[in-house]
């Protein structure tokens, strides 16, 4: 049986964590939260180490010397993390759900992810180019499918 489903979170090695992650980017995109609502607003402003067409980190492993705020998903804070977009795997496992479809990991690449929709692909502007984060509001990284 796939590791994803024999075992929880917590169980799973560094290679099998690293694995759920779709490489989607919407957790490199900017956020905003509405002070009086707490409301919190995807935009498609993206870090400047989100590569724009192939939706990865372009320095994945020395990240933090060059964005040192970056948040690592771990098995400690995963639960913490509700800015997380819920297309997320972490976030998807976390809250008792399966893997989506079109996930690297049961179709082999990100062609799928692409395809439909669930990646940040040919769709963001990189932060050093926002004047105002307002301007960059959208929706799209909040559709989750499956
Ligand atoms: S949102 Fe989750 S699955 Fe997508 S790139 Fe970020 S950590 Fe990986």
């Amino acid at each position: 049986m796939a590791f994803w489903k024999e075992k929880t979170l917590a169980e799973m090695n560094t290679s099998e964590w690293e694995s759920l992650c779709d490489g989607c980017g919407k957790c490199c995109l900017n956020k905003i939260i509405d002070d009086e609502t707490e409301e919190l607003y995807y935009t498609n402003a993206a870090c400047k180490l989100l590569d724009p067409h192939e939706a990865h980190c372009i320095h994945y492993t020395q990240r933090f010397n060059f964005v040192p705020l970056c948040t690592q998903v771990t098995i400690d804070n995963v639960a913490e993390l509700t800015w997380l977009p819920d297309s997320c795997a972490y976030r998807r496992l976390y809250s008792g759900k399966s893997l989506p479809s079109w996930h690297p990991l049961l179709t082999g690449s990100k062609s799928e992810m692409h395809q439909q929709g669930m990646s940040t692909q040919d769709k963001i502007t990189c932060e050093t180019k926002v004047k105002y984060m307002e301007d960059h509001i959208v929706l799209w990284p909040l559709k989750d499918l499956d």
